[in-house]
């Protein structure tokens, strides 16, 4: 059997680019498989069905609840959002390196059921800067930013349970960060059982 791939989370003020920063680290190595979740709200434009996410009505989300095909769910800002189970454990058993960009609900829930999920946290360098990247994407309201700006409040007061913060200032410097942080997991000591089995049966213990 192969090594399992590492499981990383990535959460993150909304705005604070963690779309952006996926597209770049997917468009630059091979072996990330990026999740995929259900959401109940609307696309944004350029969004498409099965590439951001699969938008879904509210039957059709709770269908997918009580047919336990959701690895976590949680709603977010009058949306529900959920990451589907079988996508995650077919590609970690095949080796890849799962992404999931979910939010820090999402990520406890997660980390429950795999405690040795990594968890990323992304931050724009400022406050200021993160409501201008806000603001500068024009896909909500200003109903809706606010919104966003108080969750990020919640949000960052739930930082602290996450292993890593990576600053999003310069984008081309956090994709090779976060790259470097990732592949680093792949070294623990928990990620390589089966050779540590090896090694000691092979010494006779
Ligand atoms: P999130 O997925 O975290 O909500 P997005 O990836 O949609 O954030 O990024 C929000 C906005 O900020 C977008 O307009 C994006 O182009 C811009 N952006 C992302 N990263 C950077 C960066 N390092 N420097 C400047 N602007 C950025
Ligand atoms: P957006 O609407 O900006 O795409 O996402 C809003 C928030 O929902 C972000 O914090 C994003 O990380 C989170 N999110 C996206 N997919 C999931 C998911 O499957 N589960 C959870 N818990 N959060 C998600």
């Amino acid at each position: 059997m192969g090594k399992q791939g590492i499981l990383a989370v990535v959460s993150g003020f909304s705005g604070a680019g963690k779309g952006t920063l996926m597209k770049e680290l997917l468009a630059r190595y091979d072996n990330y498989a990026l999740s995929v979740s259900a959401t109940t709200r609307p696309p944004r434009e350029g969004e498409q069905d099965g590439r951001e996410y699969f938008f879904l009505s509210e039957e059709e989300f709770v269908q997918l609840i009580d047919t336990d095909q959701l690895l976590e769910h949680a709603i977010y800002v009058n949306h529900r959002y959920g990451t589907p189970r079988g996508y995650v454990t077919e590609q970690l058993q095949a080796g890849r390196d799962v992404i999931l960009e979910i939010d820090i609900q999402g990520a406890r829930r997660v980390k429950q059921q795999f405690p040795e999920a990594l968890l990323l946290f992304v931050s724009a360098p400022s406050v200021e800067e993160l409501k201008r990247r806000l603001a500068g994407r024009g896909s909500e309201s200003g109903e809706v930013i606010q919104a966003r700006l108080e969750r990020a409040r919640e949000e960052a007061k739930g930082m602290d349970g996450y292993d890593y913060l990576l600053i999003n200032d310069d984008l081309d410097a956090c994709v090779e960060e976060m790259h470097r942080i990732i592949q680093a997991q792949h070294a623990r000591l928990s990620q390589n059982r089966e050779f540590v089995e090896h090694i000691r049966k092979t010494l006779g213990i």
